[in-house]
């Protein structure tokens, strides 16, 4: 099995359960005590956060292309990005790397073709929501994608303000449950929970569609890359 390179932080509350997926899913693979070969580098959320609000994708993306580099470097076989947002940089990180970099949109498409979904809700931070570079991937597989029409600053807010804080709270729930029920009114047949704090919150036992959590999806598809 290969070393995964795992650049997380971002926040590190999703990489936790990235770390888990990640070692769960390689010992449901291979059994008894194997777990997941990994590298993580986990970075201070803060000043990416920052360059994030200051439209600075650019020098983001020449620090995360650097950390890949790095992962590379100490052995990593392929590399993941644990965060929807932040594959804006992707392009980037690709160029920086000779080893697979597995984009977290590859997986999401693959599962919701595989289920015969056409037309799907997504769900994640404003930038994923408004910005074209997470939609058009779906779109060149085939997706027809639906955005929340309203309450874009609320659901963005509980994603920075409370769920990467590792807070919690059943009105949060609520707002995202009424934001798929109106996805659901419009058309779509499953929600993209596309950012990967989502998970705290909603799952299929609480969502009027059927979810497609990107980390779930994202960490068991780089276990399955690194057993190629
Ligand atoms: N983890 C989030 C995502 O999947 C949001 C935090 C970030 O901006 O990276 O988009």
């Amino acid at each position: 099995m290969k070393t995964i390179g795992l650049i997380g932080g971002m926040s590190w509350e999703s990489t936790a359960h990235y770390y888990a997926i990640l070692n769960r899913e390689t010992a449901g693979r291979l059994g008894g005590l194997h777990s997941a070969p990994v590298i993580v580098h986990s970075v201070d959320f803060a000043p990416i956060e920052q360059m994030q609000r200051a439209g600075d994708w650019d020098g983001a993306g020449a620090i995360l292309a650097g950390i890949a580099a790095s992962l590379e470097a100490q052995g990593a076989g392929i590399i993941g990005l644990a965060t929807n947002t932040m594959h804006i940089c992707a392009p980037q990180i690709r160029a920086a790397l000779s080893v697979p970099f597995i984009h977290i949109a590859d997986p999401t498409a693959g599962a919701l073709l595989a289920d015969g979904i056409g037309k799907v809700g997504l769900l994640g931070t404003r930038f994923t929501m408004e910005k074209r570079f997470y939609i058009e991937g779906l779109e060149a597989r085939g997706l027809e994608v639906l955005v929340p029409d309203v309450g874009i600053t609320n659901l963005n807010g509980i994603i920075y303000e409370e769920l990467c804080l590792g807070i919690v709270r059943d009105e949060s729930r609520r707002i995202y449950v009424e934001a798929i029920a109106r996805l659901k009114a419009r058309g779509a047949e499953a929600v993209i929970l596309g950012c990967t704090e989502i998970g705290m919150l909603i799952d299929d036992s609480v969502s009027p569609l059927p979810t497609y959590d990107t980390t779930d999806l994202h960490a068991k598809a780089l276990v399955a890359a690194a057993l190629e």
